[in-house]
């Protein structure tokens, strides 16, 4: 039987995206993807015990523990949230309850414009200025224009580094006509206060976390808190069991102790002695970070990438989004000291 042109029959917004790229190269020091170089150990027998509970039933749908761990640990003062299968799978929800034009500064997180366009609706990157803060005027004018349906936020924003400053986020939450999300997967590296306090007076405001960066990237666990109004409409679109049963129980046992704070703590000061050294290397120019890695720039970076590698270090090439700029994820002391010797070989000319 003939193959179909299935170029031909997929919709057209579909037709114009690539599948999504991850990286997989294997690397002694893998330093790409902002995951937490600290893993989480379960304790012996755990995923035994777990799985002994009815592997053969559906999860809680609602994920009751998990919520009411996550509000206790982040000192939520609610268990209203919905949890998606990373954060990532929020944002799809979010798209798809408020619909577009969906806005967001770039550079930024790539998702936000991959999943507008997978789901058919426009989208806007307006670029930040010089220092990567929001271009308010650029914004505002689009805003008034166009009513974006939404407006995602990265603060700390992927890959700047950087917060946005607050008065600038302010006021693009009072001029928004649809939902402003503010994506706060750095937030517990910040030093800044993020916007959590904010939700009661601003019922158009939904703030979107995740685990993945603070050490259980694996486990798929991000959420959502904001109206309770809001939560609802997003409930709508959420695939029931949307988180399954094994992360439930990893999760609420990583939340329970010490674990995800001493990461968290160990991960920023680890930045700092990075960002030092860094700032000490001729030939690289390190952007202050309130996130779990750096950005940098470098006079080649497709050069300085490849002599990484050829090294065994995998640092996040970004010349495409920032031109000469490389993210590097802050990784244990040891695979810091491991990049830097390198970086210095590499930006050395050797
Ligand atoms: C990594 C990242 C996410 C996605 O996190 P998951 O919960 O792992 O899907 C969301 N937003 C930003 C800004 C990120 O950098």
């Amino acid at each position: 039987m003939k193959k179909p042109d299935f170029s031909k029959l997929v919709r057209k917004n579909v037709r114009e995206l690539e599948p999504y790229h991850a990286e997989d190269i294997r690397c002694a020091v893998k330093l790409d993807a902002n995951e937490s170089p600290y893993s989480f150990n379960l304790e012996k027998n755990a995923l035994e015990r777990i799985s002994s509970t009815a592997l053969s039933r559906y999860p809680d749908p609602e994920a009751k523990g998990l919520k009411k761990a996550i509000a206790r640990k982040f000192g939520l003062d609610t268990d209203a949230m919905v949890l998606g299968n990373g954060s990532d799978e929020l944002i799809y929800y979010l798209i798809m309850t408020f619909g577009g034009p969906v806005l967001y500064p770039v550079p930024t997180f790539s998702m936000y414009g991959i999943i507008a366009q997978a789901l058919g609706e426009s989208h806007k990157g307006i670029p930040l200025d010089k220092d990567f803060d929001l271009d308010l005027d650029r914004m505002a004018a689009y805003i008034k224009k166009f009513r974006p349906g939404l407006i995602f936020l990265s603060s700390p924003n992927n890959p700047t580094g950087n917060c946005f400053s607050t008065d600038r986020i302010l006021k693009i939450i009072e001029m928004a006509s649809g939902i402003v999300v503010l994506d706060e997967a750095y937030q517990p590296f910040s030093s800044k206060r993020g916007f959590l306090s904010l939700l009661k007076d601003y019922k158009h405001l939904a703030i979107l976390r995740t685990l993945s960066k603070i050490g259980l990237a694996a486990l798929r666990v991000g959420y959502l808190v904001a109206d309770d109004a809001l939560l609802n409409e997003v409930n709508k679109v959420r695939l029931p069991y949307n988180l399954n049963a094994l992360s439930q129980a990893v999760a609420e046992r990583a939340l329970k102790g010490s674990f995800l704070h001493d990461v968290t703590s160990a991960i920023v000061s680890g930045r700092e002695q990075l960002y030092e050294a860094l700032s000490l290397l001729p030939g690289v120019r390190p952007y202050p970070s309130e996130a779990n890695f750096i950005l940098i720039k470098v006079r080649d970076a497709e050069a300085v990438h490849k002599k990484l590698l050829g090294q065994g270090v995998l640092v996040r090439n970004m010349n495409s989004a920032v031109r000469g700029a490389l993210r590097v994820t802050v990784g244990t002391p040891d695979e810091n000291d491991k990049f830097m010797r390198a970086l210095k070989k590499a930006v050395g000319g050797k």
